[in-house]
């Protein structure tokens, strides 16, 4: 189940400035949609990291060199969700150590690779940093991105920095197209070039169910039991999803082990109370797991498919799925959807589109079997 958001007006959101990016054509450089999480749920951490360790014996990162020639690595320093590491914690404001890593990463098994650079371009002295470096390396370019949500998806990426046009889950490795994101290019230096062991990995813990909110180094395999141990609030319930509230996943077996594709833990507040006038709540933006008396008639307003960044109209989908025509889905390029969560979590009527669209999407994997 999605997270659901009380009324914000749409309509009074600031007009999002054109993303400045040097190297691609013009028409590639933006998209329609999506959302600026990073204003609506401003989180600090503390600096300092707490280390967890495993009760057994932690497992190992383990780097596999694609099977296929890699003609792109793209390195992804702009994440578009408050709830993700932060640049800073990995590049340690050293953005040329950085840069000399994926430099001998790229040197020692991706000779021929191009590789490109996404940074969020608010960060005005890594671009700089990371536009000097690019300067003497023919073989590296920077793209200064406007870390709009989801602009992180590869979907989105790709079609961003190298205008390829990819599916939704498609794995980019069959295309020649390597995506890092900052943590895995250090383990990866660590493990392949240092031959040092790496067996933990950072994890974003935020909230409105924690204490507060904090960076943690886990060890690989220790549940997330241990890790929330005394850091959850004690009074009410809470929900926990890994991977954020928007395209993450719920889930309630805390007995579940960290492992390399865990990048944060969210926890939220179970609200078991109604708002007052959700839908007139215009500078308010909660992320609620409120349910009561909250779930209401589509009201055709829009939002869902002015904020969908690849262009679809969820509430299409919607009225096919209530309408009891949920095959129907597939005429209006349901496929094309990359499951970013947007159109649930602006919903005004808090309806859970996107929980629709993966019933939709799984009918049509049937559909597909059985023709
Ligand atoms: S339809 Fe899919 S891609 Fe569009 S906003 Fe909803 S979840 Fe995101
Ligand atoms: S599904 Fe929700 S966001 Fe979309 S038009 Fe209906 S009420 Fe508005």
């Amino acid at each position: 189940m999605s997270v659901k958001r009380c009324m914000r007006s749409y309509l009074s959101q600031p007009s999002f400035p054109r993303q400045k990016n040097v190297f691609v054509k013009k028409e590639n450089t933006r998209f329609q949609g999506g959302f600026y999480l990073p204003d609506a749920y401003p989180l600090q951490f503390c600096s300092i990291i707490e280390d967890i360790s495993s009760d057994g014996t932690p497992e190992m990162f383990q780097f596999k060199v694609p099977d296929q020639k890699v003609a792109h690595i793209i390195v992804n320093l702009c994440p578009t969700e408050p709830w993700a590491l932060p640049n800073w914690v990995i590049l340690k404001h050293k953005t040329p150590s950085f840069l000399n890593m994926l430099k001998e990463i790229k040197t020692n098994y991706f000779p021929g690779a191009v590789l490109s650079l996404a940074i969020n371009e608010g960060e005005c002295r890594t671009v700089e940093d990371a536009k000097k470096f690019a300067s003497n390396e023919d073989w590296m370019r920077v793209f200064p991105l406007y870390a709009k949500y989801p602009q992180d998806d590869p979907v989105l990426l790709l079609k961003v920095i190298l205008g390829i046009e990819v599916s939704f889950g498609q794995d980019t490795k069959s295309l020649g197209v390597l995506i890092l994101d900052a943590q895995t290019v250090s383990a990866i230096y660590e493990s392949c070039i240092l031959r040092n062991k790496v067996d933990s990995r950072l994890i974003v813990l935020s909230g409105t169910g924690l204490k507060e909110n904090e960076i943690v180094n886990v060890q690989l395999g220790t549940s997330i039991e241990k890790i929330l141990k005394n850091k959850v609030k004690e009074t009410g319930k809470y929900r926990v999803f890994i991977n954020g509230p928007l395209r993450g996943n719920e889930i309630t077996d805390l007995s579940q082990k960290i492992n390399w594709s865990v990048n944060n833990i969210v926890v939220l507040e179970e609200k078991n109370r109604k708002v007052m006038f959700p839908m007139i709540k215009s500078d308010e933006l909660i992320l609620t797991t409120n349910l009561l008396g909250e779930l209401r008639r589509c009201v055709y307003c829009n939002y869902c498919d002015n904020i969908c960044p690849v262009d679809l109209e969820p509430a299409l989908y919607y009225h096919s799925y209530t309408r009891g025509e949920k095959h129907k889905a597939r005429l209006y390029n349901l496929e094309k959807c990359i499951e970013c969560g947007l159109c649930s979590f602006i919903c005004p009527s808090k309806l859970e589109l996107l929980h629709i669209i993966k019933e939709c999407k799984a009918l049509d994997k049937q559909h597909e079997k059985i023709t």
